[in-house]
């Protein structure tokens, strides 16, 4: 639909997408994006009200500290326990099946918007019902080139719902960082080193947020530099991770394009 995309690449401003997106649903009825049923209710976009409730929370075990989940572990995982997890408390709000990987997909592909409102209220249930405690959030920038594209950062959309105040420019991408898809978790690494610079000093406990973690590799960097900049404590919250943690030569089970 190229008019309404033209209508989205606006400046990613959420309470005004979301104003377009639902006038654009009033005016052409959308189909759920799951099941195919009408989506006849703006809080849950473009799904219906049975695939928004269906989403799957995500439950122990997972580890203590970062939240990656296994399927027999206790306590902290191998990668907190050796030093190499930079931020301090982690969780995903939401098992990856199907059905959340395709919404996933349409919100940050097909410009689906409108979804972010009730992914972005899993996220909120995951920070409220777990131990948090971030006053303010900074979604995982774009590069701008990126942006510029899709028209929006879908991790910008989820962060707006959480309730917390936003600061999207506080950690700019200044590396157009190739795709992550088929690396390994050490290429990864290496691609995304570098990638972030805070733009100005932060205090006080800061929340990461971004839709997909896959290795961790990027949250990683950017806990890295808001630590460096200041932060005392950093928190990352994401609507699903990557849960095996598979060997260092394996790339993790996912499809996705980690942006
Ligand atoms: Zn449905
Ligand atoms: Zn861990």
């Amino acid at each position: 639909m190229p008019v309404c995309r033209g209508i989205l690449i606006r400046p990613c401003l959420f309470p005004r997408i979301k104003l377009i997106d639902t006038l654009l649903n009033l005016v052409f009825p959308v189909d759920c994006v799951l099941c195919g049923i009408p989506a006849t209710e703006r809080e849950f976009g473009a799904l219906c009200r049975g695939c928004a409730e269906g989403f799957v929370a995500e439950e122990p075990p997972f580890c203590d500290r970062c939240g990656y989940t296994a399927p027999s572990i206790e306590g902290l995982c191998g990668r907190c326990r050796t030093g190499e997890t930079r931020f301090d408390f982690g969780r995903s709000a939401l098992v990856l099946d199907d059905a959340l990987r395709l919404a996933i997909h349409h919100f940050k592909y097909n410009d689906r918007v409108s979804l972010a409102r009730p992914l972005a209220r899993t996220l909120r249930a995951c920070f409220e019902r777990e131990p948090f405690t971030a006053e303010i959030v900074v979604p995982v920038p774009l590069h701008p080139k990126r942006e510029r594209e899709r028209g929006y950062n879908q991790a910008r959309l989820l962060a707006a719902g959480l309730g917390l105040p936003v600061h999207p420019n506080l950690v700019r991408r200044r590396k157009n960082t190739e795709s992550q898809t088929g690396l390994t978790r050490s290429q990864r690494r290496l691609n995304i080193r570098g990638a972030f610079e805070a733009r100005r000093r932060v205090d006080g406990t800061v929340l990461i947020v971004d839709d997909i973690r896959t290795t961790g590799s990027t949250i990683n960097e950017m806990a890295k530099v808001l630590r460096r900049s200041g932060a005392l404590r950093v928190e990352v919250l994401t609507l699903a991770g990557i849960g095996v943690l598979r060997n260092e030569q394996q790339t993790p089970v996912v499809e996705f394009a980690s942006r």
